[in-house]
């Protein structure tokens, strides 16, 4: 208030007649209004005052930045028409005065009732009491009473002065105190027009409050879920925690574990060691050997040659030709003809099995110059080969005995075994087994015959051979010649007699080929058992188709070994022929028509060939008549010169085939007696 009233000088007292108040009290009352009595709303403005600014309050930090407090306005601006007015004023009377003042009162009550009451106050205060303490003039003291009156108008008077110019100076303050007061009202629009912006300010933050409520909101409902997720996460965090103490724990016991396997690590890699030690001279000791092996390696295959050498040599001094005779023994259904199992009129009288005995023993007509009609007396025939075999000799005894020609084969020789005999005598039994035998599981058969032997063998030996560095290729074929007609008993349909097969010569060589023949390259055991099992099948359904067909055809199983040494460089090709041959009992040609008589014709000038054939060869003669049939023209380079034959002389034990028995054996004991020249190996 201080700064007020230096800013704004008080205007100076009238020179009216001092009526008891002083003159200065009066302006010094009238002071500008408290402001903060005046607008509550001007406490905040000037609140907001720089410096002024209650740094504690936190409201008003977030205000909008306000106008400053307006001030009532200084004395001096409206000085000049305040004083005209004062001026105005003098002529008025002391009733004027009063009804002046009851409206300055009027005025003031509106704005604020404290600076009229004071005025009104000071007028009665300075109003000189009435002479009351003076004696009364008596009533003939007119003059007195007259001075009294003059003294009394004197004070009325001046007392009349000092209130025109308290007057004078009220209407000063009530002009001064509008001019303040439209300020004030001025002043009250612009707080106004401000509390509106601020209002609008509020709005806005209110509704920035909102959003940032709803913002909250949301955050809230996030912080929710994101709790929620803190829960979930804790508590995986409580498991893994609890996995993480399992697995400390079990780490521990790994650690323990993991110390005791470095223990014994430690003992293997002392133990390893000691073992490498161990494994040098091993290696050492195994490099002598393995040189040790080579050499005998070495060694071994010049054996093997040494060794076919002498065993060619062997064959060659048991002859090139060997006939074998092979009695079989009774079949349950003879036994009962026969009172015993003793063949009576068959003997083998030599420990060594190389003869048979024929005795006449019955009267049985025989075209014999020998026997003279009928005679009791048993007339012997004798009979010598290479062995004999009686019937209680096993498959196996027998194939002990061809399995050398076997190896021949495999050694590069070519080799024909033969088996001939009457139908009923056991070549069929000899060369493949048993009928009922199935050639491709009874395999272990004490039964087996020749043929699956030989391929057992062939295959085992092979295996033997190869160590030795030689490998084998085999190829077969299975036919068969019935009246000089070649069928071929591996293809799929046996009825099929449109394909013609002939014997022809390789190029301008030896060797020979049958066209459209089917040649199987066997690779395993297993595949030729099946062969053999289809050509059984196929002879079947010939036999079928003709009576007594098998037992009228020749049937040839051919294997060809051609072997090749990667590390001697050898190379060697033999060939088995295992042939069956046709019943080789005479029919009388008289008796027979037809297809009948045309197959006795053709099957005996094959089986006279082939003994002709092997006598030609034994003569060294010219002219070898190989051609004169199918068999010994397929056969041609597996009879030669350069082959080893061995011929299977079959013998039934019924007696009624004496005669039979007789002429085969007597033909055999022919093929016997030839010598074929020495075999040579066939070298490629
Ligand atoms: P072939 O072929 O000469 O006509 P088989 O081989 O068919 O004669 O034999 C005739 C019968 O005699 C067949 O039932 C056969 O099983 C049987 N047989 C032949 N030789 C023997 C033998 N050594 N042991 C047992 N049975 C045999
Ligand atoms: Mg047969």
């Amino acid at each position: 208030m201080s700064e007020h009233s230096n800013d704004k000088p008080v205007p100076k007292p009238l020179a009216t007649p001092n009526i008891g108040i002083p003159s200065t009290r009066i302006p010094s009352k009238i002071k500008p209004p408290k402001m903060n009595s005046l607008h509550p709303a001007v406490v905040h403005i000037q609140s907001k005052e720089p410096g002024n600014q209650d740094e504690n309050a936190p409201s008003q930090a977030k205000r909008p930045k306000m106008d400053p407090p307006r001030y009532p306005p200084p004395l001096s601006k409206p000085a000049g028409t305040g004083l005209k007015r004062a001026h105005s004023a003098l002529s008025l009377n002391v009733s004027t005065c009063s009804s002046t003042i009851s409206v300055a009162r009027g005025r003031s009550e509106k704005k604020g009732p404290s600076v009229v009451n004071r005025v009104t106050t000071n007028v009665k205060a300075s109003v000189p009491p009435a002479k009351s303490k003076k004696t009364k003039r008596p009533a003939w003291d007119l003059k007195g009473r007259i001075q009294d009156i003059e003294e009394q108008f004197l004070v009325s008077r001046k007392t009349n002065d000092e209130l025109i110019s308290q007057l004078k100076l009220n209407e000063e303050r009530i002009a001064l105190l509008e001019g303040l007061n439209s300020e004030l009202s001025q002043d009250v629009q612009c707080k106004e027009s401000k509390t509106q912006e601020a209002n609008e300010v509020l709005e806005q933050l209110q509704k920035s409050l909102r959003e940032k409520e709803e913002k909250l909101t949301t955050v809230r409902t996030r912080k929710e879920s994101l709790e929620n997720q803190v829960n979930t996460l804790q508590q995986e965090c409580t498991g893994l925690q609890s996995t993480i103490g399992q697995l400390t724990s079990a780490q521990a016991g790994l650690q323990a574990h993991l110390e005791a396997t470095k223990v014994i690590l430690q003992q293997a890699q002392a133990e390893n060691e000691a073992q490498k030690k161990m494994i040098q001279e091993l290696q050492a000791k195994l490099y002598d050997k393995e040189n040790k092996i080579c050499v005998l390696e070495t060694r071994t295959r010049q054996d093997e040659q040494t060794r076919r050498k002498l065993h060619n040599i062997i064959q060659e001094l048991k002859g090139n030709i060997r006939v074998f005779c092979r009695v079989r023994p009774l079949l349950p259904n003879e036994l009962d003809e026969i009172p015993e199992e003793h063949i009576p009129h068959i003997a083998f009288p030599d420990p060594d099995n190389r003869e048979v005995q024929l005795m006449r023993l019955s009267d049985i007509s025989l075209n014999e110059s020998s026997v003279v009609g009928k005679t009791k007396t048993p007339v012997k025939y004798d009979f010598t080969f290479d062995r004999v075999f009686c019937p209680l000799s096993n498959q196996s005894e027998v194939f002990d005995e061809i399995s050398q020609l076997v190896q021949s084969s495999l050694d590069g020789y070519n080799v024909c075994i033969f088996a001939y005999g009457q139908t009923g005598s056991g070549k069929t039994y000899t060369m493949e087994g048993p009928e009922e035998l199935d050639l491709t599981l009874d395999l272990d058969s004490p039964c087996l015959g020749m043929i699956p032997r030989a391929v057992q063998q062939i295959f085992s030996t092979e295996q033997e051979l190869q160590k030795k560095g030689w490998q084998y290729k085999m190829d077969s074929y299975f036919l068969e010649i019935y009246n000089e007609v070649i069928h071929d008993l591996l293809v799929d349909s046996p009825s099929d007699n449109s394909v013609k097969h002939e014997i022809k010569m390789v190029g301008k060589g030896s060797e020979l080929y049958v066209t459209n023949l089917t040649t199987v390259i066997v690779k395993t055991e297993k595949r030729i058992h099946q062969l053999l099992k289809k050509a059984r099948k196929n002879r079947a359904v010939a036999a079928t188709k003709c009576n007594q067909h098998s037992s009228r055809s020749h049937s040839v199983f051919r294997i060809k070994l051609s072997g090749n040494n990667s590390i001697t460089g050898e190379t060697c090709e033999g060939t088995l022929n295992l042939v069956d041959l046709a019943g080789s009992e005479r029919l009388k040609d008289s008796g027979s028509e037809g297809q009948r008589l045309e197959e006795t014709k053709n099957i005996n000038r094959s089986l006279a060939n082939l003994g002709n054939v092997i006598m030609a060869l034994s003569q060294k003669a010219d002219h070898i008549p190989y051609r004169n049939s199918k068999l010994t023209h397929l056969l041609m380079n597996s009879l030669g010169g350069n082959s080893k034959v061995l011929m299977f002389v079959n013998v039934s034990p019924k007696e009624e085939h004496f005669n039979e028995t007789l002429n085969s054996l007597r033909f055999a004991t022919k093929v016997n007696q030839c010598q074929i020249g020495t075999a040579h190996k066939k070298v490629k």
